[in-house]
């Protein structure tokens, strides 16, 4: 999964510009500004919460296009207070996304910088510095840091296990005589099985008893302790958004090619794999990791942008608009919190997906001296 998504020459991720109307799907920061917004006015609440400390990392992984990181900063940028602390880091391990961020945010380049260094602009949107990475381990330590992961951990990859007469086998993939893909399953236990046992210790027991297939993501897992780490020593907080459940995912891994639901083994490379997110894992992997962060949510994103005032966002910006903004913003707004079916969607009736508003949830992980983020109080 990780390969087919991230390879450097191959990738899914890598060369293309995937979303957009055109692309291969379609997420939030692309169906409304509000959406950046709003995540720009919870980034802000933290920061008050934090004492509103003069510098402060604000990192985001795997921004897509860059849009949520834009529209936050155009929302805040009337806030100079917040907009001047600000230190953005851009995870993304795709140059041609890397680019287009850099486009997104309006950068600068600055001069002198050398070759080998990180790349540091300026982004004009709200004047603040802008660095590339391609892991948060390279994000610098020492400052207070907020982090936003929106549909990044659904693209991590997952390894499934199925129950069999020899108990847990994990399901790997093997090539054919004709040169085809086809599932197997391991004959002995592998190194994620460790994970799994993790994961199933977390569970309560009947979650696992009435399950024949369980998923883990061992790289979602271990992310979550770097960034509750990070975030228990310089402080500050995480904000994850994503479709996914609380509890232990059985079969989720799918592919989605040009809006279409296509077979995970068929052309590698070619599609968008991805999985759900397990938010308990996810809490589990930060509490175990550090004493010093509390985990918040999930809450649904329909709960979490209505607390945060999406309603009072979309009334205001009606009153300044065209009607073809008018529709585009109703439109923008009920598919970010709405559970209706999703309107750009063109297959098979039987596999409409649902509206963004309950299948994505939110959660946050913040250091405990800062009390609780809102809107999870
Ligand atoms: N967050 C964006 C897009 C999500 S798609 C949005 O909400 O619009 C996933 C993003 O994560 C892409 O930018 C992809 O290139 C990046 N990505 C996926 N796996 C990654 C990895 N292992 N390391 C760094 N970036 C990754």
């Amino acid at each position: 999964m990780e390969e087919v998504l991230t390879n450097p020459k191959a990738g899914f991720y890598i060369n293309r510009d995937i979303f957009g109307a055109e692309g291969d799907f379609i997420i939030s920061p692309e169906v409304s500004q509000m959406f950046g917004e709003m995540v720009g006015v919870w980034a802000m609440c933290l920061w008050e919460q934090m004492g509103q400390p003069k510098r402060v990392n604000l990192v985001e992984l795997g921004p897509g296009r860059g849009t949520l990181m834009a529209d936050l900063l155009r929302g805040a940028s009337k806030f100079k207070n917040f907009t001047e602390s600000l230190h953005i880091h851009m995870v993304e391990c795709s140059p041609a996304l890397q680019k287009l961020q850099h486009q997104s945010l309006k950068c600068m380049d600055e001069e002198n910088t050398s070759e080998g260094v990180d790349k540091r602009s300026l982004s004009t949107l709200a004047g603040t510095p802008v660095s590339w990475h391609a892991t948060l381990e390279q994000v610098p330590f020492g400052l207070p840091t907020i982090i936003i992961a929106h549909e990044f951990y659904d693209a991590l990859p997952v390894h499934q296990f199925q129950r069999g007469s020899r108990g847990w086998c994990e399901k790997m993939i093997d090539v054919t005589e004709d040169s085809s893909f086809r599932f197997v399953l391991s004959p002995q236990p592998t190194p994620a099985t460790l994970y799994l046992m993790k994961r199933c210790k977390w569970a309560v027991p009947k979650e696992v008893e009435k399950l024949n297939q369980i998923e883990v993501c061992p790289k979602a897992m271990d992310l979550t302790s770097t960034l509750a780490k990070r975030i228990g020593v310089d402080r500050g907080g995480a904000l994850i958004i994503d479709y996914g459940l609380n509890g232990v995912v059985s079969d989720s891994l799918q592919a989605i090619r040009k809006h279409k639901f296509v077979n995970i083994l068929d052309n590698p490379g070619s599609a968008d794999l991805s999985a759900y997110v397990d938010f308990a894992s996810i809490k589990h992997s930060a509490e175990e990791a550090s004493d010093d962060v509390s985990v918040h949510g999930p809450i649904t994103q329909s709960q979490f942008l209505g607390s945060l005032g999406i309603n009072f966002r979309v009334e205001a910006l009606l009153q300044n608009c065209t009607d073809e903004q008018a529709e585009a913003l109703r439109t923008g707004y009920w598919r970010l919190v709405g559970d209706g079916e999703a309107p750009f969607w063109e297959g098979p009736e039987e596999q409409v997906p649902i509206g963004m508003g309950i299948r994505y949830m939110a959660m946050a992980i913040v250091n405990k001296k800062q009390g609780i983020p809102i809107p999870f109080q």
